[in-house]
């Protein structure tokens, strides 16, 4: 089994601004926004200095060609990013989406990054990658800039799969909010199936629900499993259980996409979940059993969201072990957290609920 690591130093530059909206009350805090250089960075060096990365393939991004983005986006859309980076100062170029001036090579690299992971995990069996990238990608659409995210990297990825000539590519979206572009992408899509577990009504509101399902031909190839706020790792897990993996049995995907946010941690300050890092291995190990057993164990985890600089890193570290099968680095989460133990009435309502409404057989 070998495991790549994509980790690209060139992505930091993309600066988006502070978090506060209000420029003379952001003058007074000097506080980086919740997305910025140091959640991959921070990740990347607890993999270096854990010795987990000395284990892994080291694959290069590159920036994704012109032909790549727009697998999934208009031509209007990159043109549009392209003129709003080539500005080089800090703009919106969506809701909750800004560049900054040296935006471009990020955005490309990000995308380009992750269809350089896919292409090496699909040049033998067994290969899995993670692409440690930014900017995140998933509420990106194919006109839309949205929510830190300017092009959908992990749509490009699966629709770059399928122009390699894979039949049927899924992808699982863990990130605490709902994926709204990439669930927009293919919507109509039949042949990739998007799995989203996320907080329920959260963000965008009003998406992501669970009679929410695709349309027309793609119609049952979407699949949202919403979760109350404060669900954990029990509540995860049977989620995966109980709705992810059946309905990767029904759809029967060459390859595994996982959109890894880690902002359904515990310690998210974006997000009000409550998910450890044995939580986000426990998920990673699930997809990776499911897919050695049915898709050559071809897996690709790209980065979404995951805001907390003390915790998001072993929530990547965790997630890393468990995409490459090696024993666990820490014996626990090495910060505190007050997570809920068991489950309650609500979260088992929700996941039969989503169980249900994709037409799943109880399992
Ligand atoms: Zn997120």
């Amino acid at each position: 089994m070998a495991t790549a690591l994509v980790y690209e130093e060139r992505c930091l530059a993309h600066d988006n601004g502070s978090m506060v909206l209000d420029p003379v009350a952001a003058s007074w805090l000097d506080v980086p926004h919740a997305e910025g250089a140091a959640r991959v960075a921070r990740a990347h060096a607890v993999l270096e200095r854990s010795g987990v990365a000395g284990r892994l393939e080291r694959l290069a991004a590159r920036p994704a060609e012109p032909g790549e983005l727009l697998l999934v986006h208009g031509a209007d859309h990159v043109g549009r990013m392209r003129r709003a980076c080539e500005r080089r100062e800090q703009a919106w170029v969506g809701p909750g989406a800004r560049v900054g001036a040296d935006s471009w090579e990020p955005a490309l690299l990000a995308a380009g990054g992750a269809v350089a992971a896919l292409e090496w995990v699909l040049g033998a069996p067994g290969r899995r990658a993670y692409a440690l990238l930014r900017p995140p990608g998933h509420h990106a659409s194919a006109e839309e800039a949205m929510g830190f995210c300017i092009f959908n990297n992990v749509a490009v990825a699966a629709a770059r799969a399928r122009q390699l000539g894979l039949a049927r590519v899924a992808i699982v979206d863990w990130d605490v909010h709902h994926g709204n572009g990439t669930e927009d992408v293919f919507a109509a899509d039949p042949s990739v199936l998007f799995v989203s577990l996320h907080q329920d009504d959260f963000y965008p509101q009003g998406r992501g629900r669970v009679g929410d399902r695709g349309r027309d031909e793609g119609l049952g190839a979407t699949v949202n499993v919403p979760l109350p706020p404060g669900s954990g790792d029990e509540v995860y897990l049977r989620a995966v259980d109980q709705v992810v993996v059946p309905a990767l049995d029904a759809f029967a995907p060459e390859l595994v996409l996982i959109s890894a946010g880690q902002d359904a941690a515990a310690s998210d300050p974006l997000g009000r979940m409550s998910v450890t890092s044995e939580g986000f291995r426990a998920m990673t190990d699930r997809l990776c059993a499911w897919a050695a057993g049915n898709c050559e164990g071809r897996v690709l985890a790209v980065q979404e969201g995951g805001y907390s600089v003390d915790h998001m890193p072993f929530c990547v570290l965790a997630t890393v072990e468990a995409l490459a099968g090696l024993e666990p680095a820490l014996a626990a989460d090495p910060i505190e957290l007050d997570v809920p133990e068991g489950l309650r009435e609500i979260e088992i309502a929700a996941i039969e609920s989503a169980r249900q409404a994709a037409g799943l057989a109880a399992g």
